[in-house]
């Protein structure tokens, strides 16, 4: 029985049982990954915090035959992010960022950059906190990874240019911006074409840039409606982490 071993973040886990836990991973080498750690709820030691959301580990797993979960066999700490368990707000914002990957990535499908933005993203959470216009650039970027990049150049329908001051809605159903001509049946949200522009920019940047990226108020509203909607549609349900984050707001 082959023995495999990959970086992975983890994303949740649960007791399962008198004494295991299931794990949800995203792994560098198999994308999302569940598995099995027997005896994990009882030795607290073998395991401590390795198996707790937001840990980069270095996972060692085998195959049970007729098993869709994998069995882990050891889970080595790489970094706890412990930056982000100490406050309540990077817990939030990083709650939201794991939470999001767990409903949109597909189980074991490879999605190498996809675990570069996780990891990168959970560094500028520990690090310097995140800001609003810093979740919506790690949406689309997701969303790009992911192969659902929204369409934002010009309608996604007839493929018309967008002229500057031009009325543009956003489609979650079609994954893209639509001219006036388009919008006829179909569910839509506002936008500008400096929110689609902005959208465009934040997929395309060099992930050195992004800390400094600030939205204007306009587009921060809309990039939020748009994306939440987009995401919203893929997951067929509201992230309970995004009901957190609105919760503590009024906190700060
Ligand atoms: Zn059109």
């Amino acid at each position: 029985m082959p023995l495999y071993t990959t970086e992975a973040v983890v994303l949740g886990s649960m007791d399962f049982g008198e004494s295991d836990k299931i794990v949800t991973f995203y792994t560098i080498t198999f994308g999302k990954l569940k598995g099995i750690a027997k005896g994990a709820k009882r030795s607290k030691k073998r395991f401590g915090i390795n198996l707790e959301p937001f840990s980069l580990v270095r996972l060692h797993f085998f195959e049970k035959k007729e098993d869709s979960l994998v069995r882990v066999s050891a889970c080595d700490l790489i970094n706890p992010f412990q930056g982000i368990r100490d406050d309540l707000f990077k817990i939030a914002y990083g709650s939201y960022m794991i939470e999001v990957v767990e409903k949109l990535a597909p189980e074991r499908v490879r999605h190498t950059e996809l675990f570069t933005l996780l990891t990168d993203f959970l560094g500028i959470l520990e690090a310097r906190g995140v800001t609003e216009d810093l979740l919506r650039v790690f949406e689309v970027r997701l969303l790009d990874d992911l192969g659902l990049r929204p369409h934002v150049s010009d309608c996604v329908i007839c493929h018309t240019p967008f002229v500057i001051g031009a009325k543009v809605r956003f489609s979650p159903e079609k994954g893209g911006a639509l001219c006036n001509r388009c919008v006829k049946g179909l569910s839509t949200i506002q936008i500008s074409i400096g929110a689609l522009k902005t959208l465009e920019m934040a997929i395309k940047i060099e992930p050195v840039k992004i800390p400094r990226l600030v939205f204007s108020r306009e587009v921060r509203d809309e990039s939020r409606e748009v994306l939440r909607g987009f995401i919203r549609f893929h997951t067929g349900s509201v992230l309970k982490s995004l009901e957190f984050i609105e919760k503590i707001k009024d906190i700060k």
